[in-house]
């Protein structure tokens, strides 16, 4: 029996994946308008603060050393 490879390598490797809200475990994705970016959780709309990197958006979010830096919903 041969075991089919089925492995993309090359998705996207140069974006991180964005872990699961550290408030509501709810998923993240990444808000972007121009030249400023920003993790957001789809759930309760917790949100870092907006970077001009998308790299140091997400590394906010993905650290969470940076709880008081994430917006908690109102
Ligand atoms: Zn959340």
């Amino acid at each position: 029996m041969k075991k089919s490879k089925k492995v993309k390598k090359r998705e996207k490797k140069n974006r991180p994946k964005l872990k699961p809200c550290p408030f509501c475990g709810g998923e993240a994705v990444i808000e972007d308008a121009v030249y400023n970016y920003a993790v957001m959780c789809t759930r309760c709309r917790c949100e870092t603060r907006w970077e001009t990197n998308e790299g140091i958006a997400i590394d906010l979010w993905n650290r969470r050393s940076t709880m008081d830096e994430l917006k908690p919903c109102p």
